[in-house]
């Protein structure tokens, strides 16, 4: 506390992202990058932009970036939005589509953990809506009065933490049934084995879709992501964006952003390499006792029978490998495991065979 602070930043609870420690040897599945790195061209447009040009302003606009992206979903580029990374795209759409007097947002309980906390810095009241048991997003629960007074609905598909992917028309009846309503689909890991709602934005003007390249074109740290909308839906975040900051995109993101996406080889191979090593580690941990949830993402989101998870997320640390939990509600048992390459894969399972092993 600062008496200096503006009113509201007391009460501001700030997201906590995964650890980024600098330590040899760390094997990191605790924040969902790719291991794969980023494809050579992406790299080569990025050291071939950085030259004297930097001495000007980017394109305020982004407009290759933004045709390409609109080119590789048949959309045009005034339906899309990019931004420094999606959570700024996200922070944007908070800000521009669900600030509405007080009505409040739809959210499932278990989603990405920074929507709570975009609400609390727009002062938009959140309303959140359980998953059932095993974690499934009910569409009907979207559907009449409780939707009918929200300012808003957002989820993410798949979901995070749990993996767990909603198909096509499950979210079409959501949007279909409030068309007054923007509805935001997070659709952060959906290259590894959902479907994209991208599909549905001609149909459905209040549709926003939110893509990243942190996590399938393995890009964290080059801070790109983009939404796909109808043009209503993007002037509204653009509004914002330029009233915030009218360069979110510097000169090597575009450029390495471009590169990336028309890297569709380097996707291809990467993203099902990913996939593959997935499904096998998902067969291994359930041999090793655990239960593991149907994945669509980057990840797993798994619970041991016996064994608590902060002690085994504390024996996986002393073991130079961080996993990612949540002292959350209902999913407190659970760690959600990074998809690394295969022989990641194998120095986990070999480091929670010895664990467990110990522990019987
Ligand atoms: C990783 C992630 C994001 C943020 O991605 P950036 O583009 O790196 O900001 C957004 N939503 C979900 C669900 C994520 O897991």
């Amino acid at each position: 506390m600062s008496r200096f602070w503006s009113d509201h930043v007391a009460g501001l609870v700030p997201y906590t992202p995964g650890e980024q420690p600098k330590v040899a040897d760390l094997l990191k599945l605790n924040t969902n990058e790719n291991p794969y790195g980023p494809s050579p061209l992406a790299l080569k447009a990025i050291k071939e932009a950085a030259d004297s040009r930097l001495r000007l302003y980017p394109d305020p606009e982004s407009r290759a970036l933004r045709e390409a992206i609109a080119a590789r979903h048949g959309l045009a580029a005034e339906q899309v939005f990019v931004g420094n990374g999606s959570d700024e795209v996200l922070a944007h759409a908070f800000h521009g589509l669900f600030m509405r007097a007080e009505r409040p947002l739809l959210m499932p309980d278990i989603t990405y953990s920074f929507y709570p906390t975009y609400c609390r810095l727009y002062g938009i009241p959140c309303e959140t809506v359980a998953l059932s048991d095993d974690f499934a997003l009910d569409p009907q629960d979207y559907i009449g009065e409780r939707a009918q007074r929200a300012a808003g609905i957002i989820f993410a598909n798949p979901n995070a933490p749990t993996g767990m992917a909603l198909g096509l028309d499950a979210i079409a009846r959501i949007a279909r049934a409030n068309p007054d309503t923007a509805v935001v689909v997070d659709e952060a890991y959906v290259d590894f084995g959902a479907e994209s709602a991208v599909a549905l934005v001609a149909e459905l003007d209040n549709l926003l879709v939110v893509h990243t390249l942190s996590k399938s074109r393995s890009l964290a740290g080059l801070r790109v992501g983009y939404a796909m909308g109808s043009a209503g839906l993007i002037e509204g975040l653009r509004r914002v964006k330029d009233s915030f900051n009218s360069y979110p995109l510097d000169m090597l993101a575009q450029a390495g952003a471009l590169a990336a996406l028309r890297d569709e080889a380097y996707f291809e191979k990467t993203r099902q390499a990913i996939m593959r090593s997935r499904d096998q580690l998902a067969v291994d941990l359930a041999q090793m006792g655990f239960d593991v949830l149907p994945s669509m993402t980057n990840f797993v989101f798994a619970r041991h029978r016996s064994s608590d998870a902060v002690k085994l997320a504390a024996a996986l640390r002393e073991r130079r490998i961080l996993v990612r939990h949540f002292a959350l509600p209902r999913i407190d048992q659970y760690l959600r495991i990074t998809i690394g390459t295969d022989a990641e894969c194998e120095r986990l399972c070999k480091a929670l065979a010895e664990i467990l092993g110990k522990a019987q």
